[in-house]
């Protein structure tokens, strides 16, 4: 039976009184301006607050406003969002910021459909920024929302089926207290990012314990259910951290600026369309694999580069491949010079908009390299 009448009053003002009380005192949560809500709606996207706050915090002393976002050079965007990972949230947040500039005065959109129109800018990240920014009555549903109201539910099978998230997106409405749908919105995430959390949720200090079925029903641990994973991918590359006697390196550009079978090609995605070091897949002996890959892009004296020492092995997971890269530290005596490319110390790496894989590589290389 979905609550109703004075039930549902109290649900609502139960979760609003703890969420006052319990409200964790995050950046972005201490301004109205619209654009600050929805840079860090965007980079909270599969991200953890922990991780965001840093980069919020210099993103808004650089890009103040839209304005300067949409004005900014793409590549210093980039920059700054360098190693948050899933970087189309930053080439998007510019799109919308031209785009908000020239239909919007500069003004986030009030209305769900401008909103919803904009560039990386879905259902739920819309309902979030205008409920939060404008106090307008839209009901957020994200996967930490979903399952509490699952649990609240005790709703089985699987949540991501369309005609589930529908219903979900239903009861979400239903709930929504109209008066206060930001601080309602943010205090249903909350509640699934803290208390009621994917493993053994702390029903003993959750405020609506009383209005839950599947705490009622000894289910907490069974609902949500768990999604199949698809298969893992494993891929072996092999990368070359060119040293010259300058201790310079070579990174190549994203794939946008040259033709990709210049840069790493197919493998540019896993270096999220960013500045990167040569690499190629590799086999049993990455080091042949990689000279030869060398010798064919640069000439044979890149390919003929005497390896300094072996760097440690590095790991990395994108979406549902693992990657296992071999980096190679290569002395030569000048470095290739393809087009596009950029010479600069191991140190300056962050002078360009690198992806988390290649800031790895460098670090992995860095303690093989002698003084
Ligand atoms: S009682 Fe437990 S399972 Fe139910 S909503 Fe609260 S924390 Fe989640």
């Amino acid at each position: 039976m979905p609550l109703a009448g004075k039930e549902l009053g109290k649900f609502r003002r139960q979760l609003l009184a703890w969420f006052a009380r319990r409200r964790r005192d995050l950046p972005w949560r201490r301004t109205q301006d619209p654009g600050r809500i929805w840079l860090s709606e965007i980079m909270l996207q599969q991200t953890r607050v922990a991780a965001v706050i840093p980069y919020y915090e210099r993103f808004v002393a650089r890009f103040p406003d839209v304005r300067a976002l949409a004005e900014a050079p793409e590549e210093e965007i980039l920059r700054h969002w360098s190693g948050l990972g899933y970087y189309r949230r930053a080439r998007n947040l510019q799109r919308a910021a031209r785009e908000i500039m020239a239909r919007h005065a500069g003004e986030f959109p009030r209305d769900f459909e401008s909103a919803l129109a904009l560039p990386g800018i879905g259902r739920y990240t819309a309902a979030a920024i205008l409920s939060i920014a404008y106090g307008a009555p839209h009901a957020v549903l994200d996967g930490n929302v979903a399952r509490v109201l699952a649990r609240l539910e005790a709703l089985r099978g699987d949540l991501r089926a369309p005609r589930r998230w529908q219903g979900l997106q239903a009861s979400a409405d239903r709930l929504l207290e109209r008066k206060h749908p930001g601080d309602w919105n943010q205090a249903m995430m909350e509640l699934g990012a803290t208390l009621c959390t994917p493993r053994a949720p702390d029903c003993a200090a959750c405020p609506v314990a009383r209005w839950c079925r599947a705490r009622r029903l000894g289910l907490t641990e069974t609902i949500p259910e768990k999604r199949r994973q698809r298969a893992p991918v494993k891929m072996h590359l092999a990368a070359a951290v060119f040293l010259d006697a300058q201790g310079r390196t070579l990174l190549l550009p994203p794939p946008r600026r040259v033709a990709a079978a210049e840069t790493a090609g197919e493998l540019s995605p896993l270096f999220s369309r960013m500045w990167h070091f040569p690499a190629v897949r590799a086999g049993e002996n990455a080091l042949r694999d990689l000279r030869s890959h060398l010798g064919k892009r640069f000439g044979k004296a890149a390919a003929a580069g005497a390896e300094i020492a072996a760097a440690k092995r590095v790991r990395h997971a994108v979406t549902y491949r693992e990657i296992t890269i071999a980096p190679f530290l290569l002395r030569v005596k000048k470095l290739p010079r393809p087009r596009g490319a950029r010479a600069l110390l191991l140190s300056e790496l962050h002078t360009l908009p690198v992806s988390n894989l290649t800031r790895k590589i460098a670090r992995a290389a860095a303690p093989a390299r002698p003084e």
